[in-house]
């Protein structure tokens, strides 16, 4: 483990963490597996995710419903232990000037009466509670006064780490560790943690040294130094980050040659002449633009294009795949959903209808003599056009000469799934990444900085607002009274079911409820009623979701699986069961369901009476707005970036400190810093850049620069 001196990083970091005072082999092994802490380096970035002021000490009559953490001067006055067994407690008065309070203990009650004297004075710190009318603060950090003044506890502000419950039973509690990072710091020089960034951007940005903030992080000397510390070092992690995605992309730039796509003067021309059914909106215009530049570049594209449910996506991929074909390359459309794959080739062969295209299908579910037809054509370039699923990406499929791969809501693709198309060409094809899951700006630029995104910020026009409703199950009849207005003026409605995975068959059990109840509510042969769930065989699905499209049922009873993409422009009423029980942007995907067509759509969500404060927001915010970029940064603020589909894998949202949803300004000024640097010293020459070319270089055998690649 031990590394040796290594440019620009102090050997004293490299040490083990075994070698700190009070730590040994044992314990370090422990703090390894539980924490990762191996090193003193990996200590100094363990940074507390909060701090208490014990500054200062305040009085009884100061607490407030809202008191966080107190801390009080006074003297225990008496204790007394009520309950029996499980639910025995200590109880200690506790008096200062101002008034009392009861501190109260159910865990290590006899190490508290052993060790804490009546009338005595002492510190106390702890979160106020409310119980019965009166405060208590349980388990509060009692110290004596006297004592004090040596203690790390004593000095202004103190970290609290986050820590396990494991971790705390072998007395790594927080105050275990801030032991550990104390002495640490004690032993380090301002030497040991050389600056990496070149000065002229810390006093462009008025960034702190690197050496105060990581002393500052753990034991700030008062809030402005912890602030200073704490920007300083959410700027270094964003900044790296950046400048690594600046870097993929700049290598891919030079290394992947993509097809040059010059021609547009054949099925392209040809279709936007005769075949374009409707006029193409501005921001449609616009994103066919881009990606023109893109293919003309010699280099290849990879494009991320964003556009809120109902936007025109697809045309948008249609076009674009021409460009391919027009240049002697095939083309490629995938999507994650065998229903999703099913529409697209169904639409996209009607677009293309006359324009002697040969367009194919594959999914898993196409077989046998089928199948190796489909092979076969890709192979040998008879089948210009391909659309299907994951399907796509096996090996068994190769294509004659792809161009261009359009894949169509990608955040069920992986990153390496998107990666094995690269490798089906000796020249990789142009990439166009197609999502109706808005990516907040912050989050886009951390996850996606690699590619270049385009937005289409335009809905095509005469397309009404959707009106959301929340209801409860009071108002059921209400629902379906109006739902059968809705069927009686000719529309269709989808009623989904929310689906969990760990409990399939209770989920089916809940559709299937749904699907009785619906049948008396809306009997035959008055309305007809379809079902769509994913236990069904694919041939299923798709004969159901024809009826529906072929207006031959009123309504869809359905999982999430119609969530992503279907196009039923007739259906305009969208009623979610348990909405309590979805995300936001899956609310919000499933509400794209309608709108679709010219009439006034409705979506209904419907909830039990008793909602968490958290689903109540989730739901109020589906009412008051339409715009799926809001509602993505709703999430992001909800849920943090970690839980947001289509991050997980990306292991760049790990974040020790930044937070995406609160740093957008650091992100932004660490970005422009960033690209600066790419711009003028990308390959890092310059003399001023040496210390950060070596720091991203040592990075590689261990710190966070190769976590993140
Ligand atoms: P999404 O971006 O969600 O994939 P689609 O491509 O499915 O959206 O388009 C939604 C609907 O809008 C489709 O019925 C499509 O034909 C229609 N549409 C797309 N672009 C336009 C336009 N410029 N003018 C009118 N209708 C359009
Ligand atoms: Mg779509």
């Amino acid at each position: 483990m031990f590394v040796g001196h290594i440019y620009g990083m102090s050997k004293l970091l490299q040490t083990p963490i075994e070698f700190l005072k009070t730590v040994g082999p044992q314990r370090a092994e422990f703090l390894q597996k539980e924490l990762s802490l191996h090193t003193y380096g990996d200590l100094m970035r363990y940074y507390p995710f909060r701090y208490v002021d014990r500054s200062k000490i305040y009085l009884v009559k100061d607490i407030e419903p809202h008191t966080q953490f107190i801390q009080l001067k006074g003297v225990i006055t008496g204790f007394r232990t009520i309950g029996e067994k499980q639910s025995k407690r200590l109880v200690a008065r506790f008096k200062d000037s101002s008034g009392e309070v009861e501190l109260v203990w159910f865990k290590g009650i006899d190490w508290v009466l052993k060790n804490l004297k009546v009338n005595t004075e002492y510190l106390v710190f702890g979160k106020p509670t409310l119980f019965l009318n009166d405060y208590n603060i349980p388990h509060p950090e009692v110290d004596p006064v006297a004592m004090e003044p040596d203690k790390v506890s004593a000095v202004g502000l103190q970290p609290v780490y986050p820590t396990t419950e494991k971790a705390r039973k072998r007395f790594f509690d927080s105050k275990g560790i801030s032991r550990l990072t104390k002495q640490l710091i004690g032993q380090v020089r301002e030497s040991d943690l050389p600056e990496f960034l070149p000065a002229a951007m810390l006093q462009q940005y008025r960034l702190c040294s690197r050496a105060f903030a990581l002393v500052n992080i753990h034991f700030p000397k008062n809030e402005k130094a912890l602030h200073e510390a704490t920007r300083r070092l959410k700027f270094e992690e964003l900044f790296l980050i950046q400048l690594q995605l600046l870097k993929v992309k700049a290598n891919r730039g030079e290394a992947a040659r993509g097809a040059l796509l010059e021609r547009i003067d054949g099925k392209f021309d040809a279709f936007y002449k005769n075949n374009l059914p409707f006029q193409l909106t501005g921001a449609q215009k616009r994103v066919l633009k881009e990606i023109r530049n893109d293919t003309l570049s010699g280099r290849q594209m990879n494009r991320l294009l964003q556009g809120d449910v109902g936007s025109g996506k697809t045309i948008v991929a249609v076009l674009t795949m021409l460009m391919a074909l027009d240049n002697g390359y095939q083309a490629c459309l995938m999507a994650p959903t065998e229903i999703l794959a099913n529409q697209h080739f169904d639409s996209v062969t009607e677009v293309l209808r006359g324009l002697h295209i040969e367009v194919a299908l594959l999914t898993g579910n196409v077989k046998g003599k089928q199948r190796k037809y489909v092979l076969d054509g890709l192979a040998n370039g008879s089948i210009q056009i391909v659309i299907g699923t994951h399907a796509l990406i096996e090996d068994t499929v190769v294509f004659n000469n792809i161009g261009m791969v359009v894949i169509d809501e990608q955040h069920r693709f992986g990153v390496a799934q998107r990666a094995r198309l690269w490798t089906k060409n000796d020249i990789a094809p142009h990439i166009l990444v197609m999502t109706a899951t808005p990516i907040p700006r912050t989050l886009a630029m951390t996850v996606y900085g690699d590619l270049d995104v385009s937005v289409i910020d335009e809905l095509p026009p005469g397309r009404k607002p959707i009106h959301t409703a929340h209801r409860t199950d009071a108002h059921r009849s209400a629902v379906f009274g109006f739902l059968k207005q809705e069927i009686d003026k000719g529309r269709q409605v989808y009623m989904v079911y929310p689906l969990i995975e760990e409990s399939e068959a209770l989920d089916l059990k809940h559709l299937m409820d749904g699907y009785e109840s619906i049948s008396r509510a809306f009997p035959k042969p008055t309305y007809q009623i379809s079902m769509v769930h994913g236990r069904m065989r694919p041939a299923d699905k798709d004969y159901e979701m024809q009826r529906f499209l072929q207006k031959e049922t009123q309504i869809m009873i359905a999982t999430t699986v119609i969530e992503v993409g279907v196009n039923v422009p007739n259906a305009s009423v969208m009623v979610i069961e348990n909405a309590e029980r979805f995300g936001l942007s899956q609310l919000h995907q499933l509400r794209g369901r309608v709108g679709r067509g010219a009439d006034q759509s409705y979506c209904i969500l419907m909830t039990g009476t008793k909602l968490s404060a958290e689903s109540k927001q989730r739901i109020s915010v589906m009412c008051s707005t339409n715009d799926g970029f809001v509602i993505a940064e709703e999430d992001l603020k909800l849920r943090g970036p970690g839980d947001l589909e289509g991050t997980q894998q990306s292991g760049t949202v790990n974040l020790r400190l930044a937070d995406l949803a609160a740093d957008v300004h650091i992100l932004e000024e660490a970005r422009k810093c960033a690209l600066r640097l790419m711009q003028e010293d990308s390959k890092l020459m310059k003399p001023e850049n040496q210390a950060l070319l070596h720091y991203l270089k040592e990075g590689r055998q261990g710190t966070e620069w190769g976590r993140i690649s």
